[in-house]
């Protein structure tokens, strides 16, 4: 699996101080919050698993996890925005500091849609964090107050993003060898 890894951008050393840079300054934040709501962690599946997992463990405060997923496809309809969310989060966020956690912001379009989502529920405030930001100018119109790293354009795997449902258990961040992805090739083939 690691064979099929072509750069690695960011190892597991280096992917671990930051995630507790960030722990650091998301709790000093949580600290700072009036202390009249409960706190919201609000995960977004699959990609933010280990993510969440390795910044959780470094949050000190009391804090509720939920869980949402970004439906595409929502049963056979084929609705103009193309996507709903999935999961309890949203119905229990009413009067809650709101965090959200993904893996990576690229288009912009999932947070979008959750953020609005989410606000919409009268939270007592939403945060964002992310782990990876792409360099994209739609994804610097997203909010979000904390940023692991931002990186260029390209497509990465591992700690948790996947290729076609593979790579999340890679432990460093990197791209994958072209060979890998083509179509008829292994890991995913024919789609
Ligand atoms: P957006 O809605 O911002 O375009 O995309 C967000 C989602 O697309 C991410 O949560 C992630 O699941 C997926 N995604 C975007 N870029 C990448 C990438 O470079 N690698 C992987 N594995 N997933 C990505
Ligand atoms: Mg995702």
């Amino acid at each position: 699996m690691q064979a099929d890894l072509d750069k690695i951008l960011f190892d597991r050393d280096r992917i671990a101080r930051r995630v507790s840079e960030l722990a650091r300054e998301i709790s000093r934040d949580l600290d700072e919050l009036p202390q009249d709501g409960e706190i919201v962690l609000v995960s977004i599946l699959t990609g933010s698993i280990i993510f969440v997992a390795d910044l959780i463990r470094q949050l000190p405060q009391k804090l509720r996890i939920e869980l949402i997923t970004v439906n595409s496809y929502p049963g056979r309809s084929t609705r103009s925005q193309g996507a709903t969310l999935v999961g309890t989060a949203v119905e229990n966020v009413a009067g809650k500091h709101v965090l959200i956690v993904d893996d990576i912001l690229d288009s912009g379009g999932t947070l979008r849609l959750i953020q609005a989502e989410l606000a919409s529920r009268n939270p007592r405030s939403i945060r964002t964090c992310v782990l990876l930001r792409k360099q994209r100018p739609s994804a610097f119109e997203i909010p979000c107050e904390y940023v692991g790293f931002d990186i260029p354009d390209i497509f990465v795997v591992g700690y948790g993003l996947d290729y076609n449902n593979y790579y999340r258990n890679l432990p460093d961040i990197g791209t994958l060898r072209p060979e890998v992805m083509l179509p008829d090739a292994p890991p995913g083939g024919p789609p």
